[in-house]
């Protein structure tokens, strides 16, 4: 069953819920759906066309939540599903700062990496490599990111998270989302226009005979 994007009354994304929950949320007046997602619900009596996207009728205040939380699906989302060291497919996490040496597990010490440049880095600090990054790793901002780090994609969704930010990573999993052979390779997203696609910050350009 798919899954439904919750926007405030101020339309801001608050997150992502069951379909059951969502039709609970609309048949109670509580929320109005804004996307069908082209799915209709039979009951005994009526068809209910199941929403994708609902906004809140009365407007919600959320605490401050604190920072996106650091998760392997999130990591790969922000920087775009590839090594930030030379550029290819990533497949695990690496610690800039050896988590031996002191690193933490921190949005600020964390990046993607392909298995060969972790494995070469081990647990030596990137000076020592005489590798360096184009721009520090950073914690992602922007509301978009409850829901982008939940890894729960719907095209629909898109035009709603826009404005809140992670655009780029957004693009990059709507476009796995579209693309199903593309998907769920370990959690390696796809860029969205294949090898086409342009040098993203920490990459190398890849060799044109590759
Ligand atoms: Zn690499």
């Amino acid at each position: 069953m798919p899954h439904v994007l919750v926007l405030n009354a101020s339309y801001e994304p608050l997150g992502v819920v069951s379909m059951r929950r969502a039709l609970i949320l609309v048949l109670s007046h509580k929320a109005v759906c804004l996307e069908d997602s082209g799915i209709t619900l039979h009951s005994a009596t009526s068809a209910v066309p199941a929403p994708s996207v609902v906004r809140l009728t009365r407007f919600v205040r959320v605490p401050y939540r604190g920072p996106v939380p650091l998760t392997r699906r999130a990591l790969f989302a922000r920087d775009h599903g590839r090594c930030v060291y030379c550029g290819a497919a990533a497949t695990s996490v690496d610690h800039v700062i050896p988590r031996s040496r002191g690193g933490q597990h921190r949005w600020d010490n964390v990046v993607a990496a392909c298995r060969r440049c972790n494995h070469t880095k081990a647990d030596r600090h990137l000076t020592e490599l005489g590798w360096r990054m184009k721009h520090p790793p950073a914690a992602p901002s922007g509301l978009a990111w409850r829901v982008i780090g939940t890894g729960i994609k719907d095209p629909r969704w898109r035009p709603y998270l826009e404005p809140y930010g992670g655009l780029d990573q957004l693009h990059q999993q709507l476009s796995g989302f579209e693309h199903h052979d593309h998907t769920d390779t370990g959690g390696v997203l796809p860029g969205p226009h294949g090898r086409s696609r342009p040098i993203r910050r920490g990459e190398q350009p890849e060799p044109l005979s590759a």
